[in-house]
């Protein structure tokens, strides 16, 4: 058998012949930047969050540097976040010229927490970025009250969390001054190439944001600010207009695939990513930690199970940020999960067999050791 982690068919389901309709309209008319078609799917996305602004731009990570961006954050400036993030949420910051400050992650929800943010505050820090690592939220009251009281700014990446909402009742991505979102093709709702989109409450933020991710232009022609290029394409517009009123049953269905797994699972010594009463883990990724990790990952890949290491590096010995002058040892939480986490294949659609299959393939992987 074999188990895959995606199934782009399966997402289009019957609505294929329509988006090729579409995309064949938009092709011979021209409408291909910032068209009809990009604001339907901005205003559709603004609904689903409730969020009054939501600009479409074009990857996850362009949406991290346009909020930092307006944000006016920049050399000399520090940003907190968390040492076991995806690449992506550190080079956004090095990008923009600041100084990332990784903190260590919770060893039971694996995302940043409060006290270590408070621990990690300076006279410098400007901005705090958690991340609803694979599809978790983060105590956002919490980090929004450090960041009140040193006077940073909140910019959320919730890349991973489309829909995930904390116990207390908070969506992921609304809550901080900017929310960053992406659509690349492995997230719980997937453009058919790069994509991505950043939402906010001000509609000061909101002003710069848009003139932002067009070369800072109020109108043609009329520079104020230095931006970049960055926006959301209409064609990409057109399939996430088509899947996004999928989304909530997706997550659902992602929601209950974890329990059966969870369930299915309680009996062998892997460890899971902690769910907490009342909240709305969507399950981007479905972690297992296990000291067994890279034995098991062999054993399921050879068994036609498509799991996945995210990530196997920490952000503190990535090459990339060797500037930062950080060393193995720093953040031992980060260092545990990248050596120990491994990702199941979770999509919708996954069958109770598929399910079945993956769960007694890692119970005999135990029982042959
Ligand atoms: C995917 C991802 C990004 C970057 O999004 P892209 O659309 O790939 O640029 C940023 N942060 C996190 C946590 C991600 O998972």
């Amino acid at each position: 058998m074999k188990v895959k982690r995606y199934d782009y068919a399966g997402q289009f389901g019957e609505q294929l012949d329509d988006v090729v309709n579409t995309f064949r309209t938009i092709l011979l008319d021209g409408s291909y930047i910032l068209s009809t078609q990009v604001e339907r799917f901005e205003d559709m996305f603004a609904r689903f969050l409730r969020m009054p602004h939501v600009l479409g731009v074009n990857s996850g990570t362009d949406a991290l540097i346009l909020a930092l961006m307006a944000c006016e954050i920049g050399p000399g400036d520090e940003v907190i976040t968390a040492a076991n993030t995806f690449y992506a949420t550190v080079a956004a910051i090095c990008m923009v010229g600041a100084t990332p400050v990784l903190v260590d992650p919770n060893p039971e929800t694996f995302l940043i927490e409060p006290v270590a943010i408070a621990r990690a505050v300076s006279k410098r820090t400007k901005a705090i970025v958690p991340v609803h690592l694979y599809g978790k939220a983060c105590p956002l009251r919490e980090i929004l009250a450090i960041a009140e009281s040193v006077r940073a700014y909140v910019i959320e990446d919730a890349a991973q969390a489309h829909g995930a909402s904390s116990s207390t009742g908070e969506v992921a991505g609304t809550q901080g001054h900017i929310g960053c979102f992406s659509f690349h093709p492995s997230k719980n709702l997937a453009a058919a190439g790069d994509a991505g989109a950043v939402c906010t409450a001000s509609e000061d933020l909101a002003s710069r944001l848009r003139m932002l991710r067009a070369l800072g232009q109020r109108r043609q022609n009329e520079h104020l600010l230095v931006g970049i290029n960055s926006k959301l394409d209409a064609l990409q517009a057109v399939v996430l207009s088509a899947k996004l009123p999928s989304l909530t049953a997706w997550n659902s269905e992602r929601m209950r695939i974890a329990a059966l797994y969870r369930e299915q699972l309680s009996d062998t010594p892997v460890e899971f990513q902690r769910i907490d009463s009342g909240e709305q883990h969507v399950f981007h990724l479905f972690q297992i930690r296990t000291s067994q990790r890279d034995a098991l990952l062999s054993y399921l890949t050879s068994r036609g199970i498509e799991a996945a290491i995210r990530y196997p590096t920490p952000i503190h010995l990535q090459p990339a940020f060797a500037d930062l002058g950080l060393e193995a040892g720093q953040f031992p939480v980060a260092e545990a999960l990248a050596d120990e986490l491994l990702a199941l294949p979770i999509r919708p659609g996954m069958s109770n067999e598929e399910i079945a299959y993956v769960t007694t393939t890692i119970g005999s992987f135990w029982r042959a050791r």
